[in-house]
């Protein structure tokens, strides 16, 4: 069968499986030259494509889209988090990222979500000030234009400083993911005064705009990074944290954040994952985030099979299987590189790889496998890490993910986040943004690798990736999701990769996310499918869909010299995929 065969009958069976009208599942997809973005919003991706107009590079751009994201979609991200970029210079011909994760606090401890020994309610901690980081997100972008960019914050910011003073039109998916949240919102005055009409969500079609956020990018664009970690700014947060706005007598936990947490954050710019599949190099998100090595080891597990040429029901198996095992190591093992020292080379190997999939029995599914000892594939053998057979611990799923490159050949793969939809819930009086809860993305309780330390960066899932083949970018791919994100990213890989879908097809697929738990996690829709019957027969049990799963932004750079633009169809209402000069 042909690509664009394929694309057709996954288009057709996906459109029968989620039930919706055929239109609607027509993933946006732009070919052409010069640069090209992909993101779930088309304010943002006009933002980028303006800045890249302007003789902007793909680092300004980016940020110009980030910073148009934290207006549309201020519920998944913004200046109010953090996040993790990755970006391949033309140049140098080399990746490299800036871990741009928030911090937790210097009052941190490892009890700070205990309460009388035991674990505090997790919605009561995620709507509250204790969960809240030191915000990453500015100082990444600073970090990302100062070394990277060609523009200053003041010329990549007005396109998001005009969208929220002239305001932007609520989508129903905006409006939905407000209604989830009233709760949450109504508890804090800000909040409710900006996104809420009398106690209730603002709806679609609404014009909605945000002068106070318009204010805070302004300050940003006159005075840089500081204008966020110090003066008034910073002192609005460590307020708002340590004092939360409440509304109508809401009890709500106060954090502890100081103005030195705020002056001391730092980026890091960290080497990247390195990893090799099927003749590509895959350069993703190193520690603190657990994404580009869980994808890196399921993948090497993978390898070992010739995927392509088996029934699909099989390959599908053993794709659920390695990512099972993944996520074992991932969970016993991982966790912010600063505090513990993972066994990171180990896991990253071939031999370790190998023996993983030993372990996978070609007909039958696997429940709750142990980590495997990485420490005898490892270089340093010196620390061992005793591997923690925890229960899975609940994560979120939200997040923004989006990728744009420039006519230079400058690429940038950058997921990033607040946590929870509308994170802590709390928007900073006068200044328009949300904060973050990723401290709850900490386990609650030891022992170690992911537990709360102050100073510590809480372990993510995050993956934005690029591949290269012959020394060339070859395509880029990431999704928001929470712990989903690693499942969608490595099956979006199996599909394009091993399947030979279009990458149209392979985001546009329904997602299957294991993750070592009870059950695969899948999307509204799947249980019934033929799908996912030829997998039941192999012992799969699938989750009670709650939610679609993910929402991915890739681009592929074509052998042609062209370059095509993916976003989502359907997921989180619909992406925008623009290119500077459209093929058609
Ligand atoms: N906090 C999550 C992480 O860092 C991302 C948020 C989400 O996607 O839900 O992995």
């Amino acid at each position: 069968m042909t690509r664009s065969a394929t694309a057709l009958t996954c288009t057709l069976t996906l459109s029968i499986i989620l039930n919706a009208p055929l239109a609607l599942a027509k993933t946006p997809v732009a070919t052409g030259s010069g640069g090209a973005v992909a993101t779930i919003s088309e304010k943002a991706s006009q933002s980028a494509l303006a800045i890249l107009n302007k003789g902007g590079n793909a680092i300004d751009a980016a940020v110009a889209a980030a910073a148009t994201l934290g207006v549309t979609d201020p519920f998944s991200c913004g200046i109010g988090g953090g996040g993790f970029m990755v970006i391949y210079l033309a140049k140098d011909k080399r990746v490299i990222t800036i871990d741009h994760r928030e911090t937790a606090p210097a009052s941190f401890t490892p009890a700070v979500f205990l309460e009388g020994g035991k674990e505090i309610d997790f919605e009561k901690a995620v709507a509250s000030g204790a969960s809240v980081g030191v915000p990453g997100t500015v100082r990444g972008w600073h970090e990302a234009l100062e070394r990277y960019g060609s523009m200053k914050f003041k010329q990549v910011l007005a396109p998001a400083i005009d969208v929220a003073t002239k305001g932007f039109t609520v989508s129903d998916t905006f409006s939905h993911l407000t209604r989830e949240n009233e709760g949450k919102f109504r508890q804090f005055g800000t909040t409710s005064a900006l996104y809420l009409r009398d106690g209730k969500a603002v709806t679609a079609g609404t014009t909605l705009r945000n002068p106070d956020m318009a204010k805070a990018y302004r300050e940003i664009a006159a005075r840089g990074q500081r204008a966020f970690y110090e003066g008034p700014m910073a002192r609005a947060i460590v307020d708002a944290v340590n004092r939360p706005p409440v509304a109508n007598g809401a009890q709500v936990r106060a954090g502890r954040m100081t103005l030195a947490d705020l002056a001391n954050y730092e980026a890091r710019i960290r080497q990247p994952v390195l990893s090799t599949y099927r003749g590509y190099e895959l350069y993703g998100m190193p520690l603190p985030s657990s994404g580009g090595i869980t994808v890196a080891e399921a993948l090497n597990i993978l390898e070992g099979y010739d995927l392509k040429s088996l029934p699909r029901a099989n390959a599908e198996h053993l794709y659920l299987e390695a990512s099972r095992l993944a996520f074992a190591d991932r969970n016993a093992y991982l966790a912010d590189p600063e505090y513990v020292d993972a066994p990171v080379s180990g896991l990253l190997s071939k031999e370790f790889a190998a023996q993983r999939r030993a372990q996978i029995d070609l007909k039958r599914a696997s429940a709750n496998v142990s980590a495997g000892d990485p420490y005898a594939f490892q270089d340093d053998q010196s620390i061992p890490l005793r591997p923690q057979t925890r229960p899975l611990q609940r994560e979120s799923a939200h997040t923004t993910h989006f990728t744009v490159s420039d006519k230079e050949g400058n690429v940038v793969s950058y997921t990033f986040t607040i946590e929870s939809w509308g994170g802590s819930g709390i928007v900073v009086p006068g200044y328009g943004f949300l904060l973050n809860n990723e401290m709850t993305d900490f386990d609650f309780s030891g022992p170690r690798p992911n537990v709360p330390e102050a100073g510590k960066r809480p372990r993510s899932s995050m993956a934005p990736t690029i591949a290269l083949k012959d020394g060339k970018p070859a395509f880029t791919i990431g999704s928001p999701g929470g712990a989903t994100i690693i499942t969608t990213v490595l099956q979006t890989i199996v599909n394009y990769v091993d399947f030979g879908m279009p990458m149209d097809a392979a985001v546009n697929a329904p997602r299957l996310s294991e993750r070592n738990g009870a059950a695969t996690s899948v999307e509204p829709g799947f249980g019934g499918s033929a799908q996912a019957q030829a997998l039941s027969a192999f012992g799969h049990k699938w989750e009670d869909p709650a939610e679609e799963i993910g929402a991915a932004n890739a681009i592929v750079f074509n052998p042609d010299g062209t370059v095509t633009a993916v976003s989502e169809g359907r997921r989180h209402g619909v992406g925008s995929a623009l290119v500077q000069k459209s093929a058609h």
